[in-house]
């Protein structure tokens, strides 16, 4: 078997098309390790020759390299993919609800699946420890339901929620995961292909992602809130209502307080990797239930980012995750009502925008030569269709300026 250097962590490296779920280096621990965040996301370095076999296996689970939609008797929606069904739903537990960064009803499934024995532990993220800054993420194995609602949050900061996959599928429980779309797509990628990994992930959850703000972006927040990220020792970017507040508790005692709407879209959303700016799955396709904000809308149908008792949205994505969603509810752990998904399109703007230009703004990485995913079965030329030629335009304009300029391209770079 010939040994080469990786062809696609090469091209993931010129692309800048690493979404930093540390799939690879989950796969391949002894040859693929993930580099800390510097100032802006983790990366793979590869520490050893992969074969010739093991890159085009890597190519074929990483979500920087592609993905392919998900088999389903659904049909696709040109903008949510396959789905069986959305509801509204939320923790019955009080206080897990108000914890959340929504309604806790991801929390809550979790709950179920550890203390009904469907699951023995959960793989999730959580906030950081020392020496790592607070605003960072690390990932936990949650065996107990009070390690579950700890871990309750969003965090809008860089998870590699798969680098430990080897060592998890070598250990014998069976896990849930939580994870962003990407790193959802990859372990969903993997599962396919590998019985040992589908066997040691039966349930695999995920959540609506707008995208991953680097460290540099963390940083700026927290100064825009008026704390040296030096002096920050714990940080929460929403829940304790619903979205809640960005707070920032600082050494001597204090805190510091901007709400959701200033945090993310003023100072956040502002610093996202290039991966996130042309994904495909914003909303989890490859998970079995996926969670995210079902917005209050004002008198225009634009959502309210008003404190309100909290609610998640959940997009039923296979039969299993019926079943798990329903046996949550029969067991009290989570309520639920139907959801319209009409409305879905006008509380959605990030997500309706992204998908509806993606193809437009592919296009013109393709003609500069860039490399791009390659994304399979998931309606892009549907979702384009649905905006007016003239927005296509700029967005295929904007994208060709900033990949001519070479922007976009985060300075932690994959290193082959
Ligand atoms: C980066 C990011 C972007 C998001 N963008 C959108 C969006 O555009 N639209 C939308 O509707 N919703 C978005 N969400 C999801 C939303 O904030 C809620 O997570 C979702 O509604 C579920 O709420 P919940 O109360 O049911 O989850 P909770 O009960 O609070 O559980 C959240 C779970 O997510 C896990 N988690 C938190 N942060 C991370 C992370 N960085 N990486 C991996 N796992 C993590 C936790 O471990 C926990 O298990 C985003 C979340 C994140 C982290």
């Amino acid at each position: 078997m010939s040994v080469v250097n990786s062809v696609a962590l090469a091209r993931v490296g010129r692309g800048d098309l690493c979404a930093g779920c540390g799939a690879c280096a989950g796969r391949f621990p002894k040859m693929i390790e993930m580099q800390p965040a510097g100032d802006a996301w983790p990366r793979p370095k590869a520490i050893a020759f992969l074969t010739a076999a093991q890159d085009a296996e890597l190519a074929g689970f990483c979500p920087g390299l592609g993905q392919s939609a998900l088999p389903s008797e659904q049909p696709a929606h040109p903008l949510w993919g396959a789905f069986h069904d959305m509801r509204r739903a939320w923790a019955t537990d009080a206080d897990l609800r108000h914890r959340a960064a929504s309604g806790g009803a991801l929390s809550a499934v979790l709950g179920h699946l550890l203390s009904s024995g469907r699951v023995d532990a959960v793989i999730q993220s959580t906030a950081a420890l020392p020496p790592d800054p607070a605003h960072a993420n690390r990932t936990i194995v949650s065996t107990g339901v009070k390690d579950i609602a700890a871990a309750a949050g969003s965090r809008y900061a860089a998870s590699s929620p798969l680098t430990g996959l080897t060592a998890w599928v070598a250990d014998g429980r069976r896990f849930a995961f939580v994870g962003k779309p990407c790193d959802a797509a990859a372990l969903r990628a993997l599962a396919l292909q590998d019985h040992g990994v589908a066997r040691a992930f039966p349930v695999i959850l995920s959540f609506f992602c707008a995208g991953v703000p680097s460290r540099r972006g963390n940083e700026a927040l927290l100064r825009a809130m008026g704390a040296e990220p030096e002096h920050v020792t714990a940080f929460r970017y929403r829940g304790h209502g619903w979205p809640g507040q960005a707070v920032a508790q600082l050494a001597d005692g204090s805190e510091r307080v901007m709400g959701y709407h200033d945090s993310w879209g003023g100072v956040l959303s502002k610093h996202l990797q290039h991966r996130c700016k042309i994904c495909a799955d914003g909303t989890g396709t490859a998970a079995d239930l996926s969670f995210g904000d079902p917005w209050e809308t004002d008198a225009h149908g634009y959502p309210l980012f008003t404190d309100a008792p909290g609610q998640s949205l959940v997009v039923i994505r296979t039969a299993l995750g019926a079943e798990v969603l329903a046996a949550a509810e029969q067991a009290g752990a989570v309520e639920s009502t139907g959801y319209d998904v009409a409305g879905l399109v006008t509380i959605q703007p990030g997500q309706r925008n992204r998908r509806r230009t993606l193809l437009a703004r592919l296009l013109a990485l393709r003609l500069l030569g860039r490399p791009v995913p390659d994304y399979r079965g998931m309606t892009l030329l549907a979702a384009a269709r649905q905006e007016r030629p003239l927005t296509l335009l700029k967005a295929f304009l904007g994208m060709a300026r900033r990949a001519w300029r070479g922007a976009g391209r985060d300075k932690a770079r994959t290193e082959t």
